[in-house]
Parts: C-alpha cells; sequence; structure tokens
C-alpha cells in the first residue's frame, strides 16, 4: 500500500500508485481546464515572506509531463523558465566529477565498471594520484567536486574514500582549492555516511537508476546493488547518518520515461515528508555508450524533446531543488535545458580514472563518452555570452545552510543578495586566476553590469570591497 511516510522502498515508492497515476495522467492529459489549474497552483505567489512555490504532487505533475497539447507544453515552459529565474536567476553553478576508481562488483547491465567487462583496465587512484588530478582540476579553475567510485569492498572500502576525501580538501596549489566535495557511491550504511558527513562533504549523489522494481533487479542481475530496498532507502540512510544535502537521479533509458518521472518525485515527497526536507539536487543523466555497453540495446531511450519537458516538470514540481546536467549531454541539447531549469552543469569533464593529468583525453576507463568536451573555460565563455552567470560558489555549505536553511533563503528572497554577489565574487576569483583574456575581458563586463543589481544597499558595497580585494589578490569571500 502506498504511504509516503513508510521507509519501507515497495511502500513510499508503490507500484501501484505510480500505475493509478499513469492512467490519470493519460486520462486527463487533454483536459485543459485541470492543466490551466495545476499550472495555477504551481506559479510563484507573493507571500508574507517573500515570492514562494508550491510546488506539485506526482500526480499533478504527471498530468503536465503526459499532456500533448502543444499550447499546454509552451505554458509548462514558460512557468518552468519564471520558477527558474525567480529562484536561480541566471547563474550556473560550474563543478567536475572525479573518478576514483573503477574497481566494482556490480553487475549492472548498463556500467561498463561491471564486473565481468574485461575489456578495461582496472585503476583505483594513488593519493599521490589524487593529488595529481586535484591539481589539475583546480589549475582548471575547479573549486566543487564529484567524487565518483565503482562499489567493491577490497578495492573501495569507505577507509579509501574518506582518504581521498582527506586529500581532495588538503590541497591547496596556487591559489586553488576545492571546497565542496560531493560523493557519488553506492549504498552504503548508516554508519559509513556518518563518516562522509565527518569527513565534510557536500551533496550525498546516489541515482536510482530506475524506480522500477521488476526492471531494476533485472538490470542488476548480482551483487550488492541487485538488492532494491537497500538502494532506495539509501537516502533514508544517509539522512540518519547526518547528511541533510541528498541528490537523486535517475538514467533516463532504462525503464519508461513517465514511470520514472513519477518515482522521482514521489522520492522527493517522500524524503520532505520524513524528514522535512527534499532533495538538495537531481540529476537527469542518459544512457550513453560506453566500452562494451551500446545504448540502442536498451528500449526507453528519449529524444530531446521529451528530454527537455521533463526537465520543465521537475522544474516545476520541486522549485527548491537544484538540478544538474552533465557532459553526457552535448553544447545544443545543453543550452536548450538550461532556461528550463538547469542550475548546475559540468565543464571539462574526464569520466576516466586518472584522466585529469593526463595532457590527452583517455579513453580506455572512460565510464561513458562525454559528448560535450570543451574546455571549462570554453563553457564559461559560452554560458556568460548566453547570457549567464557561471558560478563557482560553495558558500552556503560553508555557512551551514544545507538542507532546509538552504530551502528558508530561496523562500524569503535572499537569493539576490547572497547567491548573486557569491557568484559573481567567486567569477572575479575564475577570470583572475584561470581564465583566457578573452572569457576574462566578458566576464569583468558581466560583473560590473551585474554587481550594481544587489539590492541591499549594504551589501553591495560590502561585494564591491570584496572584488577590489579579489583584483588585488585576495581570496575567498562570501556571504
Ligand atoms: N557506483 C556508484 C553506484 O552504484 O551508484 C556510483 C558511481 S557511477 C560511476 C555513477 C552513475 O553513472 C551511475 O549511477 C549510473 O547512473 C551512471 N552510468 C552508468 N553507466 C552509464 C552509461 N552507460 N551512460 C550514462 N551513465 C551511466
Amino acid at each position: 500500500m502506498y504511504d509516503v511516510k513508510s521507509l519501507k522502498a515497495e511502500e513510499f515508492i508503490n507500484h501501484e500508485e505510480i500505475l493509478a497515476t499513469l492512467e490519470y495522467a493519460e486520462t486527463n492529459k487533454n483536459n485543459k481546464e485541470l492543466i490551466e489549474e495545476i499550472l495555477e497552483k504551481a506559479r510563484p505567489k507573493k507571500t508574507g515572506r517573500g515570492v514562494e512555490c508550491a510546488g506539485l504532487s506526482h500526480r499533478d505533475a504527471s498530468v503536465l509531463l503526459a499532456c500533448d497539447i502543444p499550447e499546454m507544453t509552451e505554458k509548462i515552459y514558460t512557468l518552468a523558465k519564471e520558477i527558474k529565474e525567480n529562484f536561480y536567476g541566471d547563474r550556473i553553478v560550474m563543478f567536475a566529477p572525479l573518478y576514483l576508481s573503477n574497481y566494482c562488483v556490480n553487475q549492472c547491465v548498463y556500467c561498463p565498471y561491471h564486473i565481468q567487462n574485461k575489456e578495461i583496465p582496472r585503476k583505483k587512484l594513488t593519493q599521490a594520484e589524487v593529488e595529481k588530478e586535484v591539481i589539475a582540476l583546480q589549475d582548471m579553475g575547479h573549486k566543487r567536486l564529484a567524487i565518483e567510485a565503482g562499489e567493491d569492498p577490497i578495492n573501495n572500502p569507505i577507509e579509501y574514500i574518506l582518504e581521498c576525501i582527506k586529500t581532495i580538501y588538503s590541497i591547496k596549489h596556487k591559489n586553488g582549492a576545492i571546497r565542496r566535495a560531493n560523493v557519488n557511491i553506492a549504498a552504503t550504511t548508516v554508519e559509513n555516511y556518518r563518516k562522509l558527513k565527518e569527513a565534510g562533504i557536500g551533496t550525498y549523489i546516489l541515482f536510482q537508476e530506475t524506480y522500477h522494481k521488476e526492471s531494476y533487479e533485472e538490470l542488476h542481475p548480482a551483487g550488492p546493488k541487485h538488492n532494491y530496498a537497500y538502494h532506495t532507502e539509501a537516502m533514508d540512510r544517509a539522512m540518519e547518518g547526518g547528511i541533510d544535502d541528498v541528490g537523486l537521479g535517475v538514467l533516463f533509458g532504462l525503464d519508461k520515461y513517465k514511470y520514472e518521472f513519477a518515482g522521482l518525485l514521489m522520492h522527493a515527497e517522500h524524503l520532505e515528508a520524513v524528514h522535512g526536507v527534499g532533495p538538495h539536487t537531481i540529476s537527469v543523466p542518459r544512457l550513453k555508450r560506453a566500452s562494451d555497453i551500446d545504448p540502442t540495446q536498451f528500449d526507453n531511450g528519449i529524444d530531446d524533446d521529451t528530454f527537455a519537458k521533463i526537465i520543465a516538470c521537475i522544474r516545476i514540481s520541486v522549485p527548491y531543488t537544484g538540478m544538474i546536467i552533465s557532459t553526457r549531454e552535448s553544447e545544443e541539447c545543453r543550452k536548450k535545458v538550461l532556461k528550463l531549469g538547469i542550475s548546475q552543469i559540468s565543464g571539462g569533464s574526464r569520466t576516466s580514472v586518472g584522466g585529469y593529468a593526463n595532457e590527452e583525453r583517455p579513453h580506455d576507463t572512460e565510464q561513458f563518452d562525454v559528448s560535450d568536451q570543451r574546455t571549462l573555460d570554453e563553457i564559461v565563455k559560452w554560458l556568460m555570452e548566453g547570457g549567464y552567470i557561471p558560478s563557482f560558489c560553495t558558500a552556503c555549505y560553508r555557512e551551514g545552510r544545507t538542507g532546509d536553511r538552504f530551502m528558508a533563503l530561496c523562500k524569503v528572497g535572499q537569493i539576490q543578495n547572497c547567491c548573486h554577489p557569491n557568484a559573481l565574487l567567486t567569477l572575479q576569483e575564475y577570470l583572475q586566476d584561470y581564465a583566457s583574456p578573452e572569457t576574462r575581458k566578458i566576464g569583468e563586463e558581466l560583473i560590473d553590469r551585474e554587481i550594481v543589481k544587489v539590492p541591499d544597499e549594504k551589501r553591495r558595497e560590502k561585494a564591491l570591497d570584496y572584488l577590489e580585494k579579489i583584483r588585488k589578490g585576495e581570496r575567498d569571500f562570501r556571504f
């Protein structure tokens, strides 16, 4: 039976409830009146505390996703853009993945790390190699990483991951620093989540891959990841271990996207109902070609238009949840979805273990083909030319604004006085230390134009002072 507050996977991600949701959505997908009503419910509203958005239930959101009346789809896009504009503005947070180890005991049939793949050399970074990778990432300008590793209790035990985190945070090369390390490792115990929290991680990210239990079990035929309940209940254990920023995701292409979409929102509703805080981020990876993986072998791939609609509907449904897109997607696709709700993108990524320290992009241990192969500098420039503000900000988590405290900031409309100057300060650091002359010129003009938009006068003056100090060589200011 469906119970949003249950701690059992099959009750909070309830198959019958998803089927009933999909049926409801199908029945109402041409019901203009209902769709208008749903859009109205989700619209940003002025309240005593500022501008707030109510979000949508998985049922309402599924009606929007199913709707194929072009005029209504346009309205969905317009609302998604409006919500994005309200809470995220033009800022796009930058990050890069760091692959620590591709040793893995699982058999995920879509992932080249699966234990039976003899085509890829197995590699695990030593601490000296982690240091090299981090220096290379810092020299690109990155301040925020997502750590990735296969699941292998012998080769990649939690102690190894913790040691790597310690190394990552300890390295200060020139003006560089990694100020936030998010972690994407397999589902683990409350005790291990507590250790990750103590190590100072940012978000704990774990993709569900698919919410469809039967498919899940077929796609993960053996190994610890085979256990659907253990995997699906991981975020509850993470929160019990004290981590309050968690990141959800589905690997689109494995099962039917409408099913996944409903499951994803039910998962978000569950976290909110049980822990009082929804997911910090949602990632939307799509299945890609990789060593011994042919994505055409999977029947449920989605085209770019459907992908864009999913992103817009997520933006409307969970307005306070950041949305992440990786270099799995091409420049063209990224351009299209940025305005619909994406708030974080990776740049200059290498998905191979030890990939950054090499001059040439190595392919032998790549987790998947990277579509967007531009450098970080090219992406930063491209974003600014497109009207966005690339941000290297990590302030919220370092100021203790995690979980519901970050959402509170959104709700009281302090973003323009907080996130906006923080984005500009970190962009200034980037321009100063890492940008090409052309990128720097575009960036400095952008900062001059944008800094005057900080509404609070005192805050604006302080930000101008910080900018001046950064230009003179000081670093790491934040609100
Ligand atoms: N091993 C960890 C786990 O089991 O959750 C996480 C690390 S794994 C390197 C990160 C993610 O890559 C997986 O959760 C999966 O969604 C994604 N992935 C795996 N194979 C992929 C492929 N062929 N194309 C795109 N993404 C893929």
